[in-house]
């Protein structure tokens, strides 16, 4: 398995260099990591079209998520990262813009009631 995930490593590294396919940085061989682009949890295989190859830091970051199921805490943790996952998952052809635009939705309204609840204290201790 260890031996085979070398030669499937190599084999990324040919296609696309020493090249992080998320953050678009080069970085040294021991540095990059297989990712699945359509994460197993979500059905993704070990096919060779759904491995691509990312840094340490964007596989930690990306975890698995997706722009459709990314959380809010992690979103505000690094909101360039979420638009250069957004470039990845379109440029493999595994992005929903429907459903991207459903999550950050979302976040909108998760951001909108903390606010209300925000202003209500302000106004309270106003008032005190
Ligand atoms: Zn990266």
């Amino acid at each position: 398995m260890a031996k085979n995930n070398k030669k499937i490593k190599n084999e990324l590294i040919n296609k696309y260099g020493c090249k992080c396919q998320i953050c678009n940085k080069y970085f040294e061989k021991d540095d990059l990591c297989i990712e699945h682009i359509k994460a197993k949890s979500v059905g993704g295989t070990n096919k060779k079209e759904n491995l691509s190859l990312v840094c340490r830091s964007c596989n930690s970051k990306k975890y698995n998520y997706n722009t459709a199921n990314f959380p809010i805490e992690s979103f505000f943790n690094r909101p360039n990262f979420f638009l250069k996952l957004y470039e990845y998952e379109k440029k493999n052809g595994v992005s929903n813009k429907k459903l991207t635009l459903e999550n950050i939705e979302k976040m909108e309204n998760q951001l909108e009631e903390k606010l209300e609840l925000l202003r209500a204290v302000k106004n309270k201790i106003k008032g005190m």
